[in-house]
């Protein structure tokens, strides 16, 4: 029986290169453009610096053995040490996790965190699991990753179908390798271990940070604005309910079960305690029932991706009728759609900017575990607004100072910053 089929089609050292990836890539090669890149520190900065894939076994609840393939990719290291998510997913891959660890890079120089970009994730289904069998693969995983990651090597956090009980398993199996507790090997921990209650709704919070930052540039009142929600997770639901709190209309909501509309408001308070009781917003019965895809097409001012990747393609951006697009998700626009968006006139605010929120409240937490202190609350979220509105400074400035788009413009700043850093530190040997 043959285990292993050769596959010629995928050339080596290019194991990475998937569609995700080359959407990344291509975002990097037109901002190179915009900058004139000299072609050596392309080259370094265009390919991840490491990429480890383990395959590792965990034994299921019925005592049969499986094999689990995970993986861990750390774009740049030239910053510090590195910092991203990992995620369980089905389709998790190494090139999907290339392209977000790449992102994480840039996202990390906008905001002048010290840290390069990483991601990684395991190919399962988690849903299809018991707790017990993702606790098992949870920790295994974080073993097989330990000659790689630490607190001054690369810190992982949440990202799809990981939180804070993931990442306390993750941090115990982690000290108990090294004998004691080590709380900065990770982010997005329960409070009581180092966590802060801040990082829970900070992606959330920093996406709607961002965008009054930008809707007081337009010159568009928030309150008279209609917004869309794809997406009602950690990231679209807190962003939708802070939307709600401040007194904005949030017409349209979907989940992976279906969507629901109101053009005029929905009641997201309402709205949240359905998908507590029944785990999904299908079913809810205050507004029009929605396909889960159709969201992106309802009638609104801003909408905000912020479920998964490559959302807003070819074949549905001629559809959607809003004037903005705010990306909370990671990689939901594609180039070919952003071009088409572009030709319409809707603008786009990109990823690395419109999330940032998470991980630089992951670097407070990394902050205040390596000090052993901690801010308050009011003082993080403080932080995180002041910090996001700086950067959202910076693309529009450069935006406008170099006629290109608000993803090229944040690029452009993030690229130059890492650039340098390649530069000062030069080639070793
Ligand atoms: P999550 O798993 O908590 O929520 C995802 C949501 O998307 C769920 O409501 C799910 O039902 C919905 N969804 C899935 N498939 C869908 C579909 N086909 N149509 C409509 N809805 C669908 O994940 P999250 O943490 O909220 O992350 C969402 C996005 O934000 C991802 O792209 C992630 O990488 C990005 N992001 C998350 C964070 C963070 O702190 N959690 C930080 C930065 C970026």
């Amino acid at each position: 029986m043959t285990l292993v089929e050769h596959d010629e089609s995928v050339r080596a050292g290019a194991e990475w290169a998937t569609s995700l990836y080359h959407i990344a890539a291509e975002q990097f090669e037109r901002t190179a453009d915009v900058l004139a890149l000299d072609p050596d520190t392309r080259a370094r900065l265009l390919e991840p610096r490491r990429t480890l894939t383990v395959n590792f076994p965990v034994r299921m609840d019925d005592g049969s053995v499986r094999s689990f393939t995970g993986y861990r990719v750390q774009h740049t290291l030239h910053m510090g040490p590195t910092k991203g998510g990992m995620r369980y997913a089905p389709a998790v891959s190494m090139g999907e996790c290339a392209a977000l660890a790449m992102w994480m890079t840039w996202k990390c120089a906008l905001l002048e965190l010290p840290y390069g970009g990483a991601k990684g994730g395991v190919r399962c289904s988690p849903k299809e699991m018991s707790v017990d069998e993702v606790e098992r693969m949870t920790r295994r995983y974080a073993a097989e990753l330990i000659p790689i990651i630490g607190p001054e090597r690369d810190i992982p956090a949440p990202d799809m179908a990981t939180g804070e009980r993931e990442m306390a398993w993750f941090m115990d199996t982690y000290s108990q390798q090294v004998g004691y507790a080590v709380p900065e090997i990770v982010t997005g921990k329960p409070p009581v271990l180092g966590g802060t209650e801040a990082r829970r709704p900070a992606t959330g919070l920093g996406v709607v940070y961002v965008i009054e930052g930008a809707l007081e540039r337009l010159g568009w009142p928030v309150r008279e604005q209609r917004f869309a929600v794809q997406g009602f997770g950690n990231v679209g639901r807190i962003a939708a309910r802070e939307l709600y709190d401040i007194g904005a209309r949030v017409v349209a909501l979907a989940d992976a079960s279906g969507g629901v509309s109101d053009p005029g408001g929905l009641d997201v308070p309402a709205l949240e305690a359905w998908v507590d009781e029944h785990g999904g917003i299908e079913g809810f019965g205050g507004g029009e029932p929605l396909g889960r895809s159709d969201v992106l097409e309802v009638e609104c001012d801003v909408l905000i991706p912020a479920a998964l990747e490559q959302q807003i393609t070819a074949d549905n951006a001629d559809r959607l009728r809003c004037r903005l697009v705010v990306e909370a998700a990671n990689g939901p626009t594609t180039p070919e759609a952003e071009a088409l968006l572009a030709a319409r006139g809707i603008r786009v605010l990109p990823d690395v900017l419109a999330n940032a929120g998470g991980v630089c409240v992951s670097y407070f937490e990394w902050v205040q575990d390596i000090q052993r202190y901690s801010w308050d609350h009011i003082e993080l979220q403080e932080r995180l607004r002041r910090q996001l509105r700086a950067a959202l400074a910076k693309v529009w400035d450069t935006a406008e100072r170099l006629d290109v788009s608000w993803r090229t413009a944040a690029l452009s700043v993030a690229v130059t910053r890492v650039a340098e850093a390649a530069r000062l530190r030069g080639v070793y040997p």
